[in-house]
């Protein structure tokens, strides 16, 4: 089944109104296994609102519409699919029956008369409850498509959509879609592909589909099965053969899982600390530990050393290894991750030193960074090139910092 999403709203054509909507029923439709060819926006025009859903209905199985069904003169969604399938608007008494039992109990206003527009509905279509405001949706079937009306905010829109339309599509579902994300860090997106390009182009089921996000790259695994244990039978060789090919950057299958999750876990489980030096992230990886419920067990210290002289003062980085390397150098990075190791008395430490722009400094290239992790007597220090603004070069290297500590907590525990 083939199903396609229809928004509509002036506000959304603007750029005032970020299309939420679209995202969740997105989801929501490729979890049900329905394919998706378009989406489109349109806004509060009869016209251009008719075309639309009449070329929807003409190449779809299911369209799914969303906004229009408010009171006022200019939600016209409803009129507009009653006149594309050619019936009326008739009175409804349960939709009248639910508009009075709404305004007492959830408003204390009065109705107005434009309200009584909520009262109507196409002919021969289902109705939707609607808990959390005045529209109900609506589901129009006949032989060539459904067309599914729902209202506009998003608050009503979620649990309208898990209420009611999905067990109606339930029905049209015969496999489940199942799907695993194998994240990874420390490895390009075009590097991953060209290690896998037989697999990718070979796949049929479970499919891969590579995304680059901030310093990671994460590939979906994505299966079509009767039951949600075949799609895990179906899956399995091919995580398996990504293990194969890129286990020295995956750091997870679960899609829940973050860098910093799995850092605190892995360090909480072993009872050890951790204490951070940043200078040109000024806290960002700070940020990123803490947002971990559980990170109080492990995290020690965070220093903020923007200045040479903090790094000196307090991290006990000698002024010498500054004026010989400068701060950007892993010399000064290492000092920094020694000098906060041994100032907390942690057992891991992690410090990122660079250049995040927008001028070149100490002669330096902007996205340049050093991060040097130090366990017990031994450090390790790595050197990136960083590309983009201010703060790409800031957010990459935070999540570069997490990825070499994961390396080497994975590496010596
Ligand atoms: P209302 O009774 O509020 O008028 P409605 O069903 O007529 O509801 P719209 O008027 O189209 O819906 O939209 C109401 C509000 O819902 C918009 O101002 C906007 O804030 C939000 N909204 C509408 N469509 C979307 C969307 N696709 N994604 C996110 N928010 C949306
Ligand atoms: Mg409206």
């Amino acid at each position: 089944m083939v199903v396609e999403l229809i928004s509509v709203g002036t506000e959304l054509l603007l750029g005032n109104t970020l299309n939420t909507n679209a995202v969740f029923l997105a989801k929501e439709c490729a979890k049900l296994g329905l394919s998706s060819f378009h989406q489109i926006t349109v806004g509060d025009n009869f016209k251009r609102m008719y075309e639309v859903i009449s070329d929807a209905r003409s190449r779809t199985d299911i369209i799914i519409i969303t906004g229009g069904l408010g009171p006022t003169s200019d939600d016209i969604t409803k009129e507009v699919v009653a006149n594309v399938v050619n019936k009326e608007l008739i009175a409804d008494d349960h939709s009248m029956d639910l508009l009075m039992t709404y305004f007492p109990a959830k408003t204390g206003q009065n109705i107005t008369q434009n309200n009584f527009k909520q009262t109507l509905k196409i002919e021969d279509s289902i109705v939707l409850d609607n808990s959390n405001g005045t529209a109900p949706g609506y589901i129009y079937e006949d032989d060539k498509c459904i067309i599914i009306l729902l209202p506009g905010p998003p608050s009503e829109v979620v649990p309208m959509f898990k209420n009611s339309v999905l067990p109606y599509l339930k029905k049209f579902q015969n496999n489940i879609i199942y799907s695993k994300m194998v994240k990874m860090c420390g490895i390009g997106e075009s590097k991953v592909e060209t290690m896998i390009i037989d697999l990718i182009k070979n796949q049929t089921n479970p499919t891969i589909a590579p995304y680059a996000k901030e310093g990671e790259v994460h590939l979906r695994i994505t299966a079509s099965a009767y039951s949600e244990k075949e799609a895990k039978e179906i899956i399995k060789p091919t995580i398996l053969e990504l293990k194969n090919r890129l286990n020295d950057y995956i750091f997870t299958e679960n899609e829940e899982d973050l860098l910093e999750n799995i850092i605190i876990k892995k360090l909480s489980a072993n009872n050890l600390t951790l204490s951070i030096a940043e200078s040109c992230t000024g806290g960002l990886l700070a940020g990123r530990i803490t947002s971990v419920s559980g990170s109080s067990k492990i995290f020690n210290e965070g220093f903020i050393t923007y200045s040479n002289e903090a790094k000196i003062k307090h991290l006990g980085v000698l002024e010498d290894v500054i004026s010989k390397h400068g701060a950007i150098s892993p010399e000064t990075a290492i000092a920094m991750a020694e000098g906060v190791k041994n100032k907390t008395n942690s057992d891991y430490s992690l410090s990122i030193t660079g250049n995040a722009g927008p001028n070149s400094l100490e002669n330096k290239d902007v996205g340049l960074v050093f991060i040097a992790c130090a366990f017990k007597e031994s450090f390790t220090v790595e050197e990136f090139r960083i590309k983009g603004n201010r703060n790409r070069v800031r957010e990459y290297a935070t999540t570069y910092a997490l990825n070499l500590l994961r390396k080497e907590l994975f590496k010596s525990i």
